[in-house]
């Protein structure tokens, strides 16, 4: 029957004796209750769930670094930072003699790799691993469970993971924390506090469950692919792990290494059925995956296997071979044709910094007409961008003499500054001095070098830092862009940045705008 049964799951679990007062309470109920009556029944699934958890189980960590390297190796081509990153974590964590109570947050654009370090971080300890998305969630009620006196209470997630895993510090991984906020009943930040901070999670009250529960086990692994929405106090108690995006030749690796691999194994197709060569592999990434992750990658290249895999049975064939010249018959026209760098008067290439990773940005300055003096922007800018746009026009208005323009024209001349691709909205001051430039070459009727640049313009011409230099250098080197403008109080951050990264790549430092000047004409 099932008192016995619930009292046979106790056997070997430490249970809290507060939790164990509650459980005799509630078997007792249940013996009195006449089986089939609706109480029967939640008397009967409470139990269950409270005799499901594990109580006082848990796995023996493993701490051993060398046996951690080599799985993230195993797992993953380049994150040389990261992984060492994580080295240093469970190091520490082998002091301490525990690696719970810490807070890992991966953040990076998708298809990075958070997700799949998240799943080798929890091998490397020899650790349960459960994974949930906070992302979509509206409710608090899907954090913290139901009040038991709700039809169809459920528990939360967090006591669904416990029940899953049966150890009580697994890696709990809580996917997408930036996208929770919007439409949430409650308050997302104190629910996820309460969960997270090992201050406050010693004792966690699921409503459902309805008696404390101890999550400082457990080792949470948070991913997000960008800080903003993350509210202050969590970010605080965070050990953020960030990824930045990979560049070519780290794709050509990880495609070689793991995707392509992993894709023929997964559809049991031997391996030398399909011939992929590695310049077609190439054109994979340059034409059909320009992307700071390896998501669309992956994508591209399962679809090879898909169509080859039709090739194979229709034509009774012994293998196909992909190369540059039929790559087309898989994968369609290319998406992404050999540089889309827009050029010309007026036309200046930024670099930007969004939660897709880096990407450059042309900024286009046009004369409308020469009736009166003016000047519009348009491009789905923020506000901190349209105010630099307004900076870099006074700016630039003011000095024109100065970089060797008319210095009327603008007193004949209505402008318009656009930044294209208007579907994505942009924000920030980093592109003040791209947006000056831009002006500036208008009015010199003189396109610039070919360059792109980043960097905060103030009103007296200074040129401020700005944030995500590797991802804006990923990006040009996307793009083919070899030679870039970064402000001067970034140069520690260019000059850490790894030696594959800065390979082939001019780099001048500027402090005022003068320094812009003379290198973009
Ligand atoms: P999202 O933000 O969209 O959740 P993510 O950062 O979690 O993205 P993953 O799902 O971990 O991305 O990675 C996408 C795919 O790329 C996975 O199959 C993963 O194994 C593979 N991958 C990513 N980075 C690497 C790498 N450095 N080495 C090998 N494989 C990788
Ligand atoms: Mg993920």
């Amino acid at each position: 029957n099932d008192v016995d049964t619930f009292r046979d799951r106790l056997e070997g679990l430490v249970v809290p004796p507060k939790v164990l007062t509650r459980i005799e309470e509630e078997l007792d109920k249940l013996s009195v209750l006449e089986t089939g009556s609706p109480e029967y029944g939640t008397t009967r699934n409470y139990l269950d769930w409270l005799t499901a958890m594990p109580w006082g189980v848990h796995s023996a960590d493993q701490l051993g670094l060398s046996h951690a390297r080599e799985i993230l190796d195993r797992d993953h081509d380049g994150l040389k930072d990261v992984k060492e990153r994580i080295i240093e974590f469970l190091a520490e964590g082998t002091f301490k003699g525990d690696v719970g109570g810490s807070i890992l947050l991966l953040v990076g654009p998708p298809g990075v790799g958070k997700t799949s370090i998240g799943r080798s971080i929890a091998e490397a300890l020899g650790r349960e691993f459960y994974r949930f998305s906070v992302g979509g969630m509206r409710d608090e009620a899907e954090i913290k469970g139901h009040r038991r006196t709700y039809i169809g209470a459920m528990p939360g997630k967090l006591v669904q993971a416990l029940k899953e895993v049966e150890v009580e510090n697994p890696v709990i991984m809580l996917d997408e924390i930036d996208k929770m906020g919007q439409s949430f009943q409650g308050d997302p930040a104190s629910a996820l506090l309460e969960v997270l901070d090992p201050e406050q999670n010693v004792d966690f009250l699921d409503h459902y469950l309805d008696v404390r529960l101890d999550l400082s086990k457990v080792l949470f692994v948070c991913t997000a692919n960008t800080l903003d929405s993350i509210p202050g106090p969590l970010l605080d108690r965070m050990e953020q792990i960030r990824l930045s995006g990979y560049i070519a030749e780290e794709k050509l690796a990880i495609a070689k290494n793991h995707l392509w691999p992993k894709l023929l194994k997964r559809d049991r197709i031997p391996k030398k059925r399909i011939n992929l060569t590695e310049a077609a592999l190439k054109q994979v990434i340059e034409g059909y995956a320009r992307e700071a992750g390896v998501r669309q990658l992956e994508k591209q290249l399962h679809s090879i296997v898909r169509k080859s895999a039709v090739k194979l049975l229709e034509n009774d064939q012994q293998s196909v071979k992909v190369s540059v010249n039929n790559l087309e018959e898989f994968l369609g026209a290319p998406l992404f044709r050999q540089e889309q760098v827009l050029k010309g008067e007026g036309v200046v290439t930024g670099l930007a910094w969004t939660s897709m990773g880096g990407a450059t940005l042309p900024i286009e300055a046009g004369k409308v007409h020469s009736l009166t003096r003016g000047f519009k922007l348009t491009g789905k800018l923020g506000e901190v961008m349209q105010e630099s746009a307004n900076i870099a026009y006074s700016y630039v208005l003011g000095h024109l003499s100065e970089y060797g323009a008319d210095s009327d024209f603008f007193d004949s001349a209505f402008v318009h500054l656009h930044v294209p691709e208007g579907a994505t909205p942009k924000d920030g001051p980093s592109a003040g001095v791209t947006m000056s430039t831009a002006l500036l070459s208008l009015a010199k009727h003189q396109s610039v070098r070919s360059l792109a640049m980043t960097g905060e313009l103030t009103l007296t011409g200074q040129v401020l830092p700005v944030g995500g230099i590797r991802e804006k250098i990923i990006a040009a080197r996307r793009s083919k862009i070899f030679e870039v403008i970064l402000p001067e109080a970034n140069r520690r951050d260019y000059d850490e940045l790894p030696g594959f990264l800065k390979e082939g790549v001019t780099v001048h430092f500027a402090r005022h705008y003068q320094d812009v000047a003379k290198v973009a004409f």
